[in-house]
């Protein structure tokens, strides 16, 4: 295939990469964050598998048989490991904001920078070549695609080597999505969604390739395996019997289920960027599967392509792109050349960004800020100085592993590199489990297991790619170190019959565990590692309130705080978030001192940013620390712990005290409105009372007192006595009703009616005072009004009050009432309209209420008793219908009532 293709496919591939991630990135921006769906998370942690799965699974097939399933069974079967190991582990760094395996281990033994130091160290020297081989297999799929020999890249100068460019590019686009925001709590969603999207099509590409071999170039599965029966070699691999063989596969999956834990890149996006721990529920079963999936076809494609190209004519590590090749399959091979690159890329951009926040928050960092003078000199401006470190950094690890490549691992398969980075990262594990389940374990265990476990780590599997790559003399290997046999480094102490990788591993995590807890038991732990122990451990006990658990004991000064805080998040962020946190727990921010708990929640800040270490060292430089006891920080976690609980039960109670309080307040006020009303009501009556009584009995008084009064004047006085009785008990009458239907005791005596009459009827008893005041009295019935049920006499009431109304307040003479009936769709509507004196706007709603004249002594009181308008609201309320008034001062009124009759 044309070269030019192949370049321009690639670059054509990491620009569609670059726009994933640009666009995820702004989704996020958007609020409508990728990362939260547990199905990119799943398919994130696919960046498990590497090129090493893509193209090496198949030439692990031809040289060991199916053994090569060891490190995809491994993680498959233990995934429910998962919850229980890695659950806590996510719980634990959300805590504590850590950001890195290093940073795991050294926060989690004191925040002890050495360890973190070693770890870093340990990750670098087991994951370059493991970049390295990822680099090999972008160059070599490269060639092979354009049919030369892979091997003559290795010798070519860099500067004429494509795969030094790919390793350029590569490292731009790591800068990019890898060092944009440095806070811990930013994440790096834009990486995460490329490599979801890579992990999708490497599946495709392999998975496609392999129904190419097995259905197209084969009949199936059963006719690659009929005629790979006959190939003596392929056979025999794949009877499993031997008992070194089990012995093997026992070792590679135990190694695999630690890698896939620790490998700094599954740490990086299993942790650190998980957003949400169910996602574990998701990735529990759908991982697996893919695991499941991309191998389906792994060993159809190791025997077709052993079919195809016998006599070792073609290396099988090349199988999955000579195989499209050979039969001319252009799409094809190009698709599996970018599925590949896709596995490695997708590798080399986590795994560096991950090596890059280790080398900057353990290593570089916390050199910095031990030596005063490089403090000085960097003091101001240290979160800029952090992306510096960790941009250098990446194109220091990709340059080094690209170095590694070209003098190292171009000699070695892409399998056997990867196996030796899987057992570096697995001396991790008795410091990690240890350290998550056991609170005895010690700083000194820690680094005395590690230690030593790196050194047979070194000495059993590192030298001898060394060796093998002609820095060391062989003699070593055949000999052991200074000649003495016991020291082979594949035979140590003898030990014979494993392969490599399983004798490695055997001695390095035996030495490891047992220094571990040796010099665990040994050594006592200072009060900051056990107070750290105790978080780990009991993480799920603390986690909801470490962040108000201050297990810091000293004084700093509030600016110092701030203004370290401030170095690292800008001035204005970083008054925010002091901010936002005192005021979430109430703490004051106007002392000069700065509060514990404030100090302890900027360390933790800072612990995102550079690492617990750094932090440590951070905080100690701005403050004078006090010793604090171990009794003192379980107590202080206790109480915060019961504090916590205690605070929220009071919360609870307050919530309930609150609410009970203001129901009450609600019925009281209800209360005192009746009670004013009531009150008012009873003034009223007495008020309306006492006038006719006074009246009538200083007329009596007159007429008893003046028996020889004349007749004429006497009927005159007795009359008024008699009228002003009648009002009287009109009154009383009144009150009594009135409180019959606030009462509910009144009830309506329901017959048919029509409305029609019983307007005529109104108007007939009050046909003789409009006469007297010689008011004209017009009636406009609707003929369609249908007859309905409801109490006669009542309505009669409500339009004699309406009516009588309406003549009282038209002037004699002028005065011109018109009654109408309508019937509008299933509703009567009765109006009684005049052109007298109106009512003001601010009283029409008020009229409806009892006594309304009583609510404004001021206005000039016509007769009446203030009562009738709020009686036929009743009446007509207890008809379900509603009654209402427009009216404007000087115009008149027009009083409607409805009535509905369906
Ligand atoms: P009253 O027995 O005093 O008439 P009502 O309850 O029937 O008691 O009326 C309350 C008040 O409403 C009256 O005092 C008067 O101020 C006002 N009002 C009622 N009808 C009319 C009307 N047609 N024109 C002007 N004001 C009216």
């Amino acid at each position: 295939m044309n070269s030019s293709i192949l370049i321009l496919a690639s670059l054509l591939y990491l620009s569609f990469l670059f726009g994933v991630a640009y666009w995820a990135e702004k989704q996020s921006e958007k609020g409508k964050s990728l990362v939260t769906n547990p199905y990119i998370y799943a398919l994130s942690l696919a960046v498990y598998c590497t090129a090493w799965t893509f193209y090496g699974s198949v030439g692990r097939v031809v040289t060991n048989g199916i053994e090569f399933l060891a490190v995809f069974i491994g993680p498959s079967i233990m995934m429910p490991i998962w919850w229980i190991v890695l659950r806590k582990i996510i719980r634990i760094c959300k805590a504590q904001r850590i950001t890195s395996i290093a940073d795991f281990i050294s926060s989690r033994y004191g925040k002890n920078a050495t360890l973190g130091v070693l770890v870093t160290l340990m990750c670098i020297l087991g994951i370059l070549p493991y970049i390295a081989i990822q680099i090999k297999a972008i160059s070599n799929s490269f060639m092979i695609a354009m049919r030369s020999s892979p091997n003559e890249n290795l010798d070519k100068f860099f500067l004429n080597d494509l795969s030094f460019y790919f390793v350029i590019a590569l490292s731009i686009f790591t800068i990019i999505f890898g060092t944009r925001k440095i806070d811990s709590t930013e994440r790096h969603e834009g990486m995460v969604a490329t490599i979801a999207v890579e992990s999708i099509i490497k599946l495709v590409a392999f998975v496609t390739v392999g129904i190419f071999v097995t259905y197209y170039i084969f009949n199936g599965f059963s006719d690659i395996f009929s005629k790979a029966s006959h190939i003596p070699e392929l056979s025999k691999s794949f009877i499993f019997n031997s008992t070194t063989e089990s012995s093997t596969w026992l070792w590679h999956t135990l190694l695999s289920v630690m890698a896939i834990m620790f490998l700094p890149r599954q740490f990086q996006l299993a942790v650190v960027e998980n957003v949400n721990e169910k996602h574990l529920n998701t990735a529990i079963w759908l991982f697996p599967l893919y695991l499941i999936v991309i191998n389906i076809f792994v060993i159809p494609i190791a025997m077709g392509g052993h079919i195809l190209f016998p006599y070792n004519t073609v290396n099988s590590d090349e199988y999955v792109l000579a195989i499209p090749l050979r039969f001319n399959e252009k799409l094809l091979t190009l698709f599996t050349y970018i599925g590949g690159f896709s596995a490695a890329t997708s590798m080399i951009i986590v795994e560096t960004i991950a090596l890059s926040v280790m080398i900057s928050n353990n290593l570089v960092i916390p050199t910095i800020l031990k030596n005063s003078k490089l403090q000085d000199k960097f003091g101001g401006n240290i979160s800029g100085l952090v992306k510096i470190i960790r941009r250098t950094s990446i194109v220091l690890i990709i340059l080094l592993s690209y170095i590694y490549y070209k003098t190292i691992a171009g000699h070695y398969s892409l399998v056997s590199n990867g196996m030796v980075s899987f057992s570096a990262v697995a001396q991790f594990t008795p410091a990690i489990i240890g350290g998550i389940f056991w609170k005895g374990g010690t700083q000194k265990g820690a680094l005395i297991g590690l230690l030593v476990g790196s050194l047979f780590w070194f000495y059993t599997l590192m030298l001898p790619s060394i060796v093998g790559a002609g820095f060391f003399p062989q003699s070593i290997m055949d000999h052991g170190l200074f000649g003495w046999s016991i020291l082979k480094p594949f035979a140590l102490f003898g030990l014979k019959g494993m392969d490599s990788i399983s004798h490695g591993l055997f001695w390095s995590l035996l030495f490891n565990t047992l220094c571990y807890l040796y010099f665990s038991i040994k050594s006592t732990p200072s009060s900051i590692e056990h107070s750290q122990a105790v978080i780990f451990v009991d993480i799920y006990e603390y986690s909801n309130h470490v962040e108000s658990a201050s297990i810091w004991r000293g004084t700093a000064y509030l600016n110092d705080i701030q203004l370290l805080l401030s170095n690292f998040l800008g001035e204005r962020k970083a008054e925010k978030v002091l901010r936002l946190y005192t005021q979430k727990h109430n703490i004051k921010l106007n002392s000069e001192k700065a509060d514990p708990q404030v100090v302890s929640y900027v360390e933790k800040l800072l612990a995102g940013i550079i690492g617990s270490a750094s932090a440590r060292i951070m905080i100690s430089s701005v403050s004078k620390e006090e010793k604090i006891s171990t009794e003192e920080v379980i107590s202080i976690l206790k109480s915060s712990q019961s504090l916590l609980s205690a605070n929220k039960e009071l919360k609870r109670k307050s919530v309930a005290l609150e609410k009970a309080t203001s129901e009450l307040k609600e019925a009281n006020e209800i209360l005192k409105k009746t009670d004013k009303l009531k009150d008012d009501f009873l003034s009223t009556v007495a008020h309306e009372i006492r006038t006719p009584l006074t009246s009538i009995r200083a007329l009596s008084e007159i007429v008893y007192d003046n028996p020889d009064m004349d007749v004429t004047e006497r009927e005159y006085f007795l009359g008024t006595v008699v009228k002003e009785s009648d009002r009287l008990s009109r009154l009383i009458n009144q009150v009594l009703d009135l409180e019959k239907y606030e009462s509910g005791k009144q009830k309506l005596i329901l017959e048919e009616v029509d409305m029609q009459e019983i307007v005529k009827d109104s108007i007939d008893a009050l046909y003789q005072q409009a006469k007297e005041k010689e008011i004209k009295v017009v009636f406009l019935p609707d003929r369609f009004a249908p007859r309905f049920m409801a109490d006669r006499d009542k309505l009669i009431q409500v339009v004699v009050n309406l009516l009588s109304n309406a003549i009282k307040f038209c002037e004699p003479q002028k005065g011109e009432i018109v009654l109408a009936t309508h019937y509008v769709e299933g509703c009567i509507y009765t109006s009684v309209q005049d052109n007298g004196a109106g009512i003001d706007k601010n009283f029409q709603r008020l009229i409806f209420d009892k006594f309304f004249q009583a609510e404004d002594q001021t206005i000039k009181k016509p007769k009446g008793s203030g009562l009738g308008l709020a009686i036929s609201k009743k009446i007509i309320a207890l008809h379900q219908g509603e009654i209402w008034v427009e009216s404007e001062v000087g115009k008149g009124s027009k009083f409607t009532f409805m009535i509905s009759v369906v």
